[in-house]
Order: structure tokens, then sequence, then C-alpha cells
């Protein structure tokens, strides 16, 4: 009984060990097997009915058959040839993180926002006084050449050194109950000069390619409304996206309380996110 009770899991009826299974909406659970058929990026799954977590599976699977058969990879982001981090279909506005084991396929207008995180760590006094190895990274980031080769991405401080330096993407509604990414720019254990200077410049690339293809989506459904559906205006800033999302999220409340039927919630999604 307790901690140690055997449960099963509620979509395949397997063995739901301990160790590896999730707990969704109504108190049962699925076991690893069948989470790890949903997207990797999926939230919340404490919140999901057994038929959502069906569905995200249906939708994965028809994502993955679409990446590995028509996904149109015209750019490909990369940090070095063993670590390539964004794949591009300009065609069609879609990007899809490589670093995943099996990438979703996102559109551009679905990113509500983007964050470049920079881990840094304030250098000890041993550091400060045997600097050879890397006097000249911390004067390289330092110095005026390196602030205007990336403008706008966050800087190393003074007596400072980076640890990690990662790029979250705030993702808005999507089929794979995704809310955000998290993509580590500097894969290796150490960070040498030449590591963080290519984990800058795909950074860098990435916030342009993301700005470009925002506003491309935002031109093209605002001047003949045809070509992309489901954009909410790609070049809306985040704030100005929060309120449809935020209303969104109490009708899903209302949805879940039974206050609405699920025609009713399509409904006024599609309404409220312009779909
Ligand atoms: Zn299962």
């Amino acid at each position: 009984m307790g901690l140690f009770e055997k449960k099963q899991c509620e979509l395949c009826g397997g063995k739901a060990g301990l160790l590896t299974r999730y707990k969704i909406q109504g108190g049962g659970y699925i076991c690893g097997d069948c989470k790890s058929k949903m997207s990797p990026n999926v939230e919340g799954i404490g919140d999901l009915s057994v038929e959502e977590v069906k569905d995200l599976i249906a939708y994965k699977e028809e994502n993955d058959r679409r990446f590995n058969e028509d996904f149109n990879m015209t750019r490909v982001i990369m940090i070095d040839d063993r670590h390539r981090i964004m794949g591009v279909s300009e065609g069609t506005g879609e990007f899809a993180i490589l670093t995943d084991n099996k990438p979703d396929i996102f559109r551009f207008d679905q990113i509500l926002s983007y964050n470049v995180d920079l881990s840094t760590s304030p250098l000890s006094e041993e550091e400060k006084k045997k600097t050879q190895g890397w006097a000249g990274l911390l004067d390289y980031l330092l110095s005026d050449d390196f602030g205007s080769k990336y403008p706008g991405l966050p800087r190393c401080p003074k007596d400072c050194k980076i640890t990690d330096m990662h790029f979250e993407i705030y993702l808005g509604d999507n089929d794979f109950h995704a809310e955000k990414m998290r993509i580590d720019l500097i894969p290796g254990w150490s960070s040498t000069e030449s590591e963080i200077d290519r984990a800058y410049s795909c950074a860098y690339e990435m916030v342009n390619c993301i700005n470009d293809q925002k506003n491309k989506l935002a031109n093209m459904s605002g001047g003949n409304g045809g070509g992309y559906d489901g954009s909410t205006g790609g070049g809306q800033t985040a704030a100005d996206n929060t309120n449809p999302i935020e209303q969104v999220k109490q009708l899903k409340e209302l949805l879940d309380m039974g206050a609405l039927t699920q025609e009713e919630f399509d409904a006024k999604k599609k309404e409220l996110l312009g779909l």
C-alpha cells in the first residue's frame, strides 16, 4: 500500500512504476513510455485528461512524420558542425529546434517572446591571480569590439566568467501543449573564447531570424489576408499578446469546470487568437 502501491498506466494499461509515472488530471497516471510519445516540450501534464494525452500523442506522430517527410529546411542555424540548433523552413514560416531528439515544428508567429539567458559567476581571488589561460578572453568579452558585434545581447560583467548561455523561447497557444523551450548554446563543459563567441554568434543569428520571419508572416497576413492562418500579428510585442492568452486560459478553466462546451470553447478560442 501507499508509496509502493502498483499503479497502471491509464492509457496503455502497462505498469506505471513509481519513478517513471506521471500524474494526470483526475489523479491517475500515465507511464514513461506513453509520456515519451508526446512532445518533449509538453508542459502541465498534471492538467491533461487521458483524451488530451491521446490527442497530443497523435499530433506528435503526425509532426514527426511531417518533419521526416516534408519539412523543407532551407536554413540551419548552428553553433558548429556538430551542434545544429534551429532548422528553418523559410517558405512556410516554420522552425524546429534540432537539439531535440524528435524536433517539434512551430510557426514563427507562435513565438510570444524570447530571451538570451547568460549565467556568469564572479572570479575567485585565485582565478583573478592566474588569468594566464583566459585573460585574453575576459578582455575580449568586455571590449567594445565584442559589444558592437552582438548588439542587444547580455554581456559578461567585469570580474566574472561566463558559465552558461541558453536561448529561451516562450510560445503561445500550440498543439504540442508546449510553453517554453530552453536551448543550451554552450554545450561543452568548458567555455573557451571560441565557444563563447560561437554561442553569441548563434544567439544573434536566431534573434535576427526570429524577427525577420515574424515580420514576414505579419506582413503576409496583414497584406492580402492570404498565406498563413493563425497569425495574431507577429509584429506585436509579447505584452500585447498576453491578453488573449490569459483569456483563453480562463476559458479553459470554464471548460474544465463544465461551464462551457468543447464547441463553445473552440469557437471562442479561435476568435480570441484570430485563428
Ligand atoms: Zn502507458
